[in-house]
């Protein structure tokens, strides 16, 4: 089998318009190149100081008081599902409608993942949850879908409730707040990625992991290095998922340097779309609180004929993505869950009904404009 995942970093020169921004982000990567430097001559290859720098950094991003780096943010969920003991014969709640690795962490960790529907805003629908409760559920895990927060008012009082764990997905929403607290201080734990695609991305894999628990931190420090409390002595057998210190040196850079303009612009953008597409009939938004502060890792919206309004923005150049055409409950990976078709009508129904333009911090309001006429073209031509 051929590795895949490549083709998603091509900018694809049909378009003028792309989801993909990482050649411009890095035009200036001079500077990166003598930070990264500096660890070579130092040989700090491993938890050095540029791993220092980024936990203390995101922690302050999250208000949280720890944050752990880690492999990924597949690794985050993961080891914070294991620092909290949950694994075989465990149930954890979470939504159908969220990227492969909420669940595949939910998975490796030996737990079940149990599903709820979501609302109309993508996120999980707080209310199915109570009903999915028993004996064995152990931990709620919220996605903050495109950098929305959950309901996390209603989530975090009805895991105080029945005695559950709350680990926010917050890998969308680096920057989002939810009643002016930043996700990642809302539940026990909070896990971003810095994936390439995400909005504050390194230069391959990397992740990290937010709790105000002291006892969670010294935790999750332990067993993402070995179990080790020093090089002679491991206390717990365990795995090997750290930061790396090259892909921290680029966190750091991105934090202290972009981080504010990445999320400023993309909320820019992104309500200025709001605005030019309100009045089409067939376009419908999630509707916006101020209550929230959404960061926008995807733009993402509902619309009448989706996949004639993908074909037509693909061909006037702009890359439309889907995000994503099937929610978890009905890929072949969850045969064994024994779900089918119509138990979660309302993902299915976004499943064929949500598109996503590209916001991101290199998009122009020339550009923004083009989409929007695009759009208005095309439904005044059907
Ligand atoms: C990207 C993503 C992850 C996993 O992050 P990786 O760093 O790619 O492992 C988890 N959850 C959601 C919702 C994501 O979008």
């Amino acid at each position: 089998m051929k590795n895949f995942y490549p083709q998603q970093y091509q900018t694809d020169s049909e378009f003028n318009i792309n989801h993909n921004y990482l050649k411009e982000q890095f035009s200036d990567y001079k500077e990166i190149f003598n930070e990264i430097e500096k660890v070579v001559r130092d040989g700090d290859f491993t938890l050095g100081q540029s791993v220092n720098d980024v936990e203390e950094l995101i922690a302050k991003e999250a208000s949280t008081k720890y944050a752990i780096g880690v492999g990924s943010g597949t690794d985050a969920i993961f080891l914070s599902l294991k620092a909290l003991g949950i694994g075989p014969g465990d149930e954890v709640i979470t939504t159908t409608y969220t990227f492969y690795a909420t669940i595949g962490a939910i998975v490796t960790a030996g737990a079940r993942p149990v599903f709820c529907d979501i609302k109309d805003d993508f996120n999980i629908n707080t209310e199915e949850i109570v009903s999915k409760i028993n004996s064995k559920t152990k931990a709620i895990i919220p996605v903050h879908w495109a950098g929305r927060s959950c309901e996390m008012e209603k989530i975090n009082k009805i895991a105080f409730d029945n005695n559950l764990y709350v680990i926010e997905d917050a890998c969308h929403a680096i920057q989002g707040e939810y009643k002016s607290k930043r996700c990642g201080s809302l539940g026990d734990l909070g896990c971003f990625s810095f994936h390439p695609l995400k909005n504050l991305n390194v230069w391959g894999d990397g992740g990290i992991i937010t709790t105000s628990n002291e006892d969670l931190a010294n935790k999750l420090k332990l067993i993402r290095n070995h179990g080790l409390i020093n090089r002679n002595t491991c206390v717990e057998f365990a795995y090997n998922s750290r930061l790396d210190s090259i892909q921290a040196v680029i966190a750091r850079y991105l934090i202290k340097n972009k981080l504010q303009n990445i999320t400023h612009t993309r909320i820019t953008n992104a309500h200025l779309l709001d605005q030019m597409l309100k009045d089409i009939p067939q376009v419908n938004h999630p509707k916006r609180f101020s209550e929230l502060k959404e960061v926008f890792h995807l733009y993402v919206f509902k619309v009448e004929n989706r996949d004639g309004l993908y074909q037509y923005l693909r061909e006037n150049g702009i890359d439309a993505k889907i995000h994503y055409p099937v929610p978890m409950h009905l890929q072949p990976a969850a045969k064994t869950f024994g779900y089918k078709i119509g138990d979660f009508p309302i993902a299915e129904i976004a499943a064929n009904q949500t598109i996503s333009l590209p916001v991101h911090e290199f998009i122009s309001f020339e550009q923004i404009e083009k989409m929007s006429t695009i759009i208005h073209k095309y439904y005044s031509s059907i």
